[in-house]
């Protein structure tokens, strides 16, 4: 995997480059067509200029399978060598934010040169200057009237750089790659590059609803669907007052650290302690922790339906413990209308685990709290759960009017990446 380079966009003395630093993106699911493609073209480009909002003003121009960025040209201070390393620094933050932005496969910090050869070798001198090991130069023209070909602007690039710096060349495996798009008005010239996270642009694919405990599948369930282009909205469930706030601070702090995958997010918090002690007085016996699953699902559909939420999202991985088994699965789809979409159903925890690190969730996912279910746990729990008897106890609880008044008792919390403490 190809890290950021930090010494990509530095200018590095020698003759200055007539250029900008920008933001060049490459869009994720090319295979895209016709009005699909405008529709996740347009909403991205929302997506990213609301992800970069605090950092700096931008124009954010579409290309064919690319997207620009570029800082809003601001009155001159006359001091261009002082706004050029300002300049430099702000691609680099708006790079790293760029990122994190869904249906992106890679990011870029690159020089947007003028569109003809001069510019591109200086520009190219100056990316490379200071370096040492072997280099290839991989050109591309997304505009075929370039005068030179790809093949001919690699060979001349090259050769300057040869000349310059007497670097070896090695096609294969080279330790610096420099790459030069020719694009309709400029051409764009970096080395290096951040990975995206893929997928489609969130809101593309609608919205739904999270049931969000404080351990390690949630979030990662929520990541993965983000990923699919859904706006997601966090529901947790806490075992107030009967435990502490722990875990809500938890739900918090995951939910802050996923909200730079969308923006925006909202957590709603429900004290389900009460409710839980009404299953647990309904001799549901075996059956209470999936007659209380099934009692968070519907407040979780109630207050869906409320936001516009059309699914709900849960961690479960079939086999990950004992109650998460087929039989189970279908009894508590039987307690809803809304589809439950189990992203993880078919990982490994190996797997689950990975993406939670990589997604910075796994540390808060350990922290240690009082998860609401232990309150209930039957010495053995049910595996297969029998439908009708579930049916029986939402009966005597009357699981409608409950879920009503729950969903009617929750707060509502903005968790925003890159504010302070909880
Ligand atoms: P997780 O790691 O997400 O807590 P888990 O492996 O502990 O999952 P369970 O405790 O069986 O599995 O929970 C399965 C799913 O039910 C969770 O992934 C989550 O979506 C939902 N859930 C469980 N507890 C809560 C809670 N307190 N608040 C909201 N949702 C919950
Ligand atoms: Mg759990």
């Amino acid at each position: 995997m190809t890290v950021l380079d930090t010494t990509a966009a530095q200018p590095a003395g020698g003759p200055p480059v007539a250029g900008e630093p920008c933001v060049l993106i490459k869009l994720g699911e090319v295979v895209l067509k016709g009005r699909n493609r405008e529709l996740f073209e347009r909403r991205l480009q929302n997506n990213v200029r609301s992800a970069v909002r605090d950092i700096a003003p931008v124009e954010i121009w579409r290309r064919h399978g690319v997207m620009v960025v570029r800082i809003r040209p601001t009155e001159d201070t006359g001091d261009t060598e002082r706004d050029a390393r300002a300049d430099v620094a702000t691609v680099d933050a708006l790079a790293r934010r760029i990122s994190d932005v869904m249906g992106i496969v890679w990011v870029h910090r690159a020089w947007r040169v003028a569109k003809d050869p001069d510019s591109v070798v200086r520009a190219a001198l100056d990316l490379m200057a200071g370096r040492t090991g072997a280099f290839a130069v991989r050109s591309r023209r997304r505009d075929k009237r370039f005068p030179l070909t790809s093949t001919e602007l690699d060979r001349l690039v090259g050769a300057k750089i040869v000349e310059a710096y007497q670097l070896p060349v090695r096609l294969k495996d080279p330790e610096h790659t420099l790459s030069v798009e020719v694009d309709r008005d400029e051409v764009f010239v970096f080395t290096g590059g951040l990975p995206g996270q893929g997928g489609l642009p969130v809101g593309m694919s609608g919205r739904a609803l999270v049931l969000m405990s404080g351990g390690i599948d949630s979030p990662v369930a929520a990541y993965r669907m983000m990923r699919r282009g859904l706006r997601v909205d966090y529901l947790h469930f806490s075992g107030m007052p009967f435990t502490g706030p722990e875990s809500i601070y938890k739900a918090y702090a995951l939910v802050r650290e996923l909200d730079r995958f969308q923006g925006g997010s909202r957590l709603f918090v429900v004290p389900f302690g009460k409710a839980q002690q009404q299953i647990k007085s309904s001799g549901a016996d075996r059956l209470a922790v999936i007659a209380q699953r099934r009692l968070m699902l519907r407040t979780a559909q109630t207050l869906a339906h409320r936001l516009g939420g059309a699914a709900l999202i849960t961690g479960d991985s079939l086999g990950q413990v004992s109650s998460q088994t087929l039989a189970n699965m279908t009894a508590l789809d039987d307690a809803v209308d809304l589809p439950i979409l189990r992203p993880l159903v078919g990982m490994d925890k190996v797997e689950i685990m990975d993406t939670a690190r990589r997604i910075n969730t796994l540390a808060i996912s350990e922290l240690p709290d009082e998860d609401c279910c232990t309150l209930l746990a039957p010495r053995r729990a049910e595996t297969r759960a029998k439908i009708e008897d579930l049916r029986q106890i939402d009966k005597r609880l009357d699981a409608d009017e409950l879920a009503e008044r729950l969903a009617d008792s929750i707060t509502e919390h903005r968790p925003a990446y890159g504010e302070g403490g909880s």
